[in-house]
């Protein structure tokens, strides 16, 4: 691939101090686009000064949504080196996502191409501080001026970058959630395993319910009975019951996580019990009465694991752990962000350094 370079005349500056980055709040000097065509295919790889696209009012993904989007990060070395964490996992989540929106796919070694490219434009943004990290957003889009509900004609793949600060600046804190048996996020045969924005937008006024009563973050369960756990917030979720690991299955309206992939493949080479299978919120509640519920916690790249303390449902709350949080949660936050930034072995291989 080809990629052209128009460097940014003015680099932004000041820059925000490392302790007030945030999520996703400031972006960095230049982006990497990429046009598809029916004709030519992916074509005009190049990276441009960071700045606002030019869309048809008409464009197709304002109106019908025919977008998909990543999320992965890059992290400081020891060594003041570059690395991303399991890349190919992204890429290759980002052209099922798009197959399933029936988009184009994008060729993964183009892909990771781009990611190490504009990584390397702007790798002077890469906050320095404990536990930052510079935030990666590939997004894929279609622009075809066209008020017909069909596949778009032309797409717009582009990746910007932004500087993020420490989840956990005063350390971790067991969270609050909320199951709701009122909204639902994904319905069999729909599109809850997609990383498309149109999941989003419908989980903003149940998630705005939930923090109005005092928790964090929207426990969901399924669309059918309203019985079964699927994930939090924009995070998988675990559930230590006595000494097994489980976690919801992924049959399509559960977001798969790299996190949640690499919490199983760790726990499996520990040699913990880990199951994969349905689990209700009654089972989880009873679990906190009778003792038998050791740990809940989300896995997802913004906190990579967030021990859960609370459990809000049907207008109550139910204690986790006396809203500690778990021995084995601190221990896989441990070991994946060692991983991550690099300090410690990485025996799966997960590690791609890029500088
Ligand atoms: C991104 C996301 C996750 C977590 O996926 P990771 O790859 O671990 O970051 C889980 N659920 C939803 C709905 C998500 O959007």
């Amino acid at each position: 691939m080809n990629i052209t370079v128009t460097p940014a005349l003015h680099r932004k500056n000041p820059r925000p101090p490392e302790s007030d980055l945030g999520f996703g709040t400031y972006f960095t000097d230049h982006m990497f686009l990429m046009d598809f065509s029916r004709d030519k295919g992916w074509h005009h790889a190049r990276i441009e000064p960071y700045g606002p696209l030019s869309l048809d009012p008409a464009a197709q993904v304002l109106h019908y949504n025919q977008e998909v989007f990543e999320g992965t990060k890059a992290y400081l070395q020891p060594d003041g080196g570059i690395a991303l964490f399991r890349p190919d996992k992204n890429i290759e989540r980002m052209n099922t996502s798009a197959v399933r929106l029936a988009m184009p796919t994008i060729e993964p070694d183009d892909f990771l191409e781009a990611i190490k490219a504009i990584v390397l434009i702007d790798k002077d943004w890469l906050p320095i501080s404990e536990g930052t990290s510079l935030y990666i957003r590939p997004t894929f889009i279609s622009t075809e001026a066209s008020l017909l509900v069909k596949p778009s004609d032309t797409y717009l793949f582009y990746i910007i970058l932004s500087p993020v600060g420490s989840y956990y600046k005063e350390g971790m804190n067991p969270t609050r959630i909320y199951a709701t048996d009122e909204y639902v996020r994904a319905t069999r045969g729909g599109a809850g395993a997609v990383k498309t924005s149109g999941n989003y937008a419908p989980t903003l006024v149940a998630a705005g319910e939930a923090m109005s009563r005092g928790y964090t973050q929207v426990l969901w369960l399924d669309s059918a009975e309203q019985k079964y756990i699927e994930e939090v917030g924009t995070s998988n979720i675990f559930f230590l019951i006595e000494d097994e690991l489980v976690t919801p299955p992924l049959g399509g309206t559960i977001l798969p996580g790299v996190t949640r992939d690499s919490v199983i493949q760790i726990a499996k080479h520990w040699k913990l019990k880990i199951v994969e299978r349905p689990i209700t919120i009654d089972e989880v509640i009873h679990g906190t009465q009778n003792g038998h519920l050791k740990e809940v916690f989300a896995a997802g790249t913004a906190a990579v694991i967030s021990p859960v303390g609370t459990i809000g449902y049907r207008g109550k709350d139910y204690i986790v752990d006396e809203v500690q949080i778990g021995a084995l949660s601190q221990k896989l936050y441990d070991e994946i962000t060692g991983i991550q930034y690099g300090r410690r072995e990485d025996p799966f291989g997960w590690r791609i350094k890029i500088a």
